[in-house]
């Protein structure tokens, strides 16, 4: 009998780790990986900090070394943009014309950011972040230019602001809403963040909407704001929030709504295709609602649960959602999920001011999400309270000289 393959689509983090997980539970039939990109899978999170910064090797990005993939017999096949799916013949078409079956497809196909459309956009030296080329565009204007717009004060916005910043770049961010990380963070905490970016010397606008981008001789030169004024740029990068690339899945006929959207198993509505990533819009088991999570530790996670429902194990994604960021000497954790309306109070155990703090979300007593600022070694705790799904004493929970690992326990 012909050995079963199992094709995954998108050769990011998600993808490779779905290929390690798929050995790593024994399956030996084929994988095939399937890439648009000319870059072996890669992680992210050193595009927007290590790596930008130029702290961080080239290779010390790649999810494995290159002779990895062979040795693990898994078809990588870089370069390769799949352009559909049919779902009765079980087979994806390559931009090439190609068509390859499966037995079992994985979706991993990620997220692209959302384009800034105002006139200007366009421009040379308007730059988004997303890949690697692009960590490497950034990296490059960066040693030619002295001033850098941000537009998004998002994470992408904050991190790309923080590493400008510290390359001697004068640095402003241009956010639409009254505080960066406002919607995340809430208005007690976001603060924070935007005092740290001050202090830095970047130039905050806030509550502002940029409205062009001007340009000199086909470069981008400036950003104008809808209140008249005009920030001088050598360089604008765009982090305004991406959007799951859908498409493939919509074609197929696949339900999608905000992402793929699959069970708590990571299965689409067709069981035989699964989803996972900044794509996969997932039932969380603990929440009891579908969450998509354009983080890192949800695309290094998903994929072992993907690949165990795909070999028809019995398998759950249940995480806590994960993200972490670095910021000059800030360093945070955050554990959970949360938005506005959707917490009635927050608690802050340790030193707002000084930066070194957890931040708590609650509603009804209970922790949603935590946060740990230049505090280390308590965020397994931290989800801990969060699974617990236990009312908490608020004045413990404050309290800087009681261990948090008491309260879990309570
Ligand atoms: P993001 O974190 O969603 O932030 C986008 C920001 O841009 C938001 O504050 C948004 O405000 C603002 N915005 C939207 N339209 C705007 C406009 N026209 N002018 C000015 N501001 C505007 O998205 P991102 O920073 O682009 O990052 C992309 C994805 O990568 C996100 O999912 C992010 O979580 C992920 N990422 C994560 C990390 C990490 O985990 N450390 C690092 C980098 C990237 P509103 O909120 O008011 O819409």
């Amino acid at each position: 009998m012909a050995q079963p393959t199992y094709v995954i689509v998108g050769a990011s983090l998600a993808g490779a780790k779905a290929a390690e997980a798929l050995r790593g539970h024994g399956f030996d039939g084929r994988v095939v990986l399937l890439g648009d990109e000319a870059e072996s899978p890669y992680e992210r999170p050193p595009l927007s900090k290590g790596y930008l910064m130029g702290n961080q090797e080239r290779e010390k990005v790649f999810v494995h070394p290159a002779h990895w993939y062979a040795d693990h017999e898994v078809e990588l096949r870089l370069g390769t943009l799949v352009t559909g799916i049919d779902r009765d013949r079980k087979t994806v078409t390559t931009a090439g014309g190609e068509r390859l079956g499966y037995d079992k497809l994985l979706l991993a196909t990620g997220a692209s950011p959302r384009r800034l459309s105002v006139p200007g956009a366009d421009l040379d030296g308007v730059l988004y972040l997303r890949d690697l080329e692009d960590c490497e565009r950034i990296r490059e204007a960066f040693q030619r230019s002295s001033r850098v717009v941000l537009v998004g004060g998002g994470w992408i916005g904050l991190e790309v602001a923080a590493a400008a910043s510290e390359a001697g770049v004068a640095t402003t961010v241009v956010e639409a809403a009254q505080q960066p990380l406002g919607r995340v963070l809430g208005p007690q905490i976001a603060p924070v963040f935007a005092d740290l970016h001050r202090e830095h010397g970047v130039d905050l606008r806030l509550g502002a909407q940029a409205v062009e981008i001007t340009g000199e001789k086909g470069k981008a030169s400036g950003v104008r704001l809808a209140d008249g004024s005009l920030i001088g740029a050598d360089v604008v990068v765009v982090g305004i929030g991406a959007d799951p690339n859908t498409d493939l899945a919509v074609d197929a006929g696949l339900r999608v709504a905000d992402g793929v959207f699959v069970d708590a198993a990571l299965a689409t509505s067709e069981p035989d295709i699964c989803a996972v990533g900044d794509v996969a819009s997932a039932l969380h088991p603990l929440l009891g609602k579908h969450i998509r999570v354009e983080h890192w530790a949800n695309a290094l996670h998903q994929p072992d649960v993907a690949a165990q429902t795909m070999l028809g194990k019995q398998a759950r994604y249940d995480r806590i959602p994960y993200f972490f960021t670095d910021q000059y000497d800030l360093g945070m954790e955050y554990a959970g999920h949360t938005g506005p309306g959707e917490y009635d109070e927050v608690v802050v155990r340790g030193d707002l001011a000084g930066r070194e703090f957890i931040a708590f979300w609650l509603a009804d007593g209970r922790v949603l999400a935590g946060m740990n600022v230049n505090v280390w070694d308590v965020n397994d705790t931290i989800q801990q309270l969060i699974r617990s799904g236990h009312p908490v004493d608020r004045g413990a929970l404050a309290d800087p000289n009681l261990p948090l690992d008491q309260l879990t326990t309570e």
